[in-house]
């Protein structure tokens, strides 16, 4: 069994949900896990903002719009009139559940279910068009196995369990059509995997049904070797260690989601990135192979906020990073980079909703300075501890660059510099010259 992930713009129109079909209709087993058509998880959220702003009117508006959009690709997509009426009466029950919520309460839950309309409907939308085009395929609802525990984790063993649950009731089913980014959270709730989540959903998939290998299709021909939006002459990366993959996925290269290498990782199975548009293209193979020592990528993550931390009672004590370390634990917000000094700590965070209250937690027993509007440049590929010369010439690179921090040989795959964003383009181009 594979597991195939499509992304929102290989399914974001009639002619794209069309020639997918040319890349699934071999007759090998898989399940697809399909986006909702780009651009429609964006409109869905603001839908949900207006409603929570009781701006019933632009709610209303929107979803009408919506709604026309589907309208037009269906009558694009079918050729026959049993399909479109099936398809007319689709898009009209979900967007009539939609308008329901201009006239009830609105709260976060209502607000993810609102959410998972896309993905619900590329997936109907696609199984009917493979059901016109005479094609076995089964719909398996991904509310019935996908699941997050307490801890907002993926319950991988209720998703094992419901997962094979579901598929066995098809045993002679050869193509499954499954939503990606929806699922339901510990108190059964519709919830989802946060934005950019079915990539999660495939390599969650993946490591329930022990896949063979998982695809990620999308846009782009692989992960590159830095960020082709703001360099140019990037090229594909053709392999990638899990570790390496998941640095870059972490740390910018926005064609992945972050989290979704672990699950194919902890069940060794191989990731391998495509291009929908060009899908001859060799991509991006992510496996636990590692291809030795090298330089393979660099990227970057903006809206950095670097917190600087002193206090003579760090000198020669200990336990000082406990305390605050326990505070950012205290208010759930994960740290990315940090360096010390005897009497200093900087560390960065992305997530600043609870800044201020960290800060006055912290105020009680060091002195704090923050910095806004930072980027943090990450260089991965395998640095072996044994391995000199790399940060000379990653400097090298960097010398007409003020760096604000550096951090290396926290991990073998991953150097990561701290820059102003403003200087965020000077950084990749440089080391885009000097390194590849
Ligand atoms: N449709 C969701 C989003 O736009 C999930 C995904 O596409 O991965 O975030
Ligand atoms: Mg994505």
């Amino acid at each position: 069994m594979k597991v195939l992930k499509f992304g929102g713009t290989s399914v974001g129109t009639a002619k794209r949900m069309q020639a997918l079909v040319d890349l699934i209709n071999d007759g090998n087993p898989k399940i697809v896990v399909l986006s909702a058509m780009s651009g429609t998880t964006n409109h869905l959220v603001e839908i949900a903002a207006s409603l929570f702003e009781h701006n019933n009117e632009k709610a209303t508006a929107l979803i009408n719009q919506l709604e026309n959009k589907y309208k037009e690709v269906i009558k694009e997509l079918y050729k026959t009139v049993p399909c479109l009426n099936k398809a007319e009466e689709l898009i009209k029950s979900h967007f009539d559940y939609l308008r329901m919520f201009t006239i009830d309460l609105f709260t976060v839950n209502e607000e993810r279910t609102v959410l998972a309309q896309g993905e619900l409907i590329s997936t109907a939308l696609f199984h009917y068009y493979l059901e016109e085009q005479n094609i076995d395929s089964v719909l398996l609802p991904a509310l019935n196995f996908m699941r997050t525990d307490q801890n907002e984790e993926p319950d991988m063993k209720y998703i094992e369990m419901n997962c094979r649950t579901e598929l066995a009731k098809y045993p002679n089913g050869k193509l499954f059509i499954t939503q990606g980014y929806i699922c339901r959270n510990s108190f059964g709730e519709i919830d989802n995997l946060k934005r950019g989540g079915s990539d999660y959903s495939a390599t969650i998939i993946g490591a329930a049904v022990k896949a063979r290998e998982i695809e990620i299709w999308t846009d782009i021909d692989g992960m590159h070797n830095n960020d082709p939006r703001i360099v140019e002459n990037t090229h594909p990366i053709s392999e990638l260690s899990f570790d390496e993959a998941a640095e870059l996925a972490y740390f910018g290269a926005k064609i992945l989601h972050p989290t979704c290498i672990l699950p194919a990782q902890m069940n060794n199975i191989p990731v391998r990135l495509l291009n929908t548009m060009q899908p001859s293209a060799k991509g991006t193979l992510i496996s636990s192979k590692t291809t030795g020592d090298s330089i393979k990528a660099v990227a970057a993550k903006d809206g950095i906020t670097a917190i600087n931390i002193k206090s003579a009672r760090m000198l020669l004590a200990y336990g000082f990073l406990r305390a605050v370390f326990e505070i950012f634990e205290r208010y759930k917000t994960p740290i990315d980079m940090i360096t010390t000094s005897e009497v200093a700590v900087s560390l960065t965070i992305d997530n600043t909703k609870n800044i201020d209250l960290i800060v006055n937690e912290l105020k009680e027993f060091c002195s704090v300075e923050i910095d806004t509007d930072l980027t943090i440049v990450c260089i991965v590929g395998s640095f072996t501890a044994e391995k000199q010369g790399y940060a000379v010439s990653i400097f090298e690179a960097l010398k007409n660059i003020p760096i604000r921090m550096i951090s290396y040989g926290g991990s073998e795959n991953n150097i990561s510099i701290l820059v102003d964003t403003k200087l965020k383009k000077d950084a990749l181009v440089a080391l885009n010259n000097g390194l590849f």
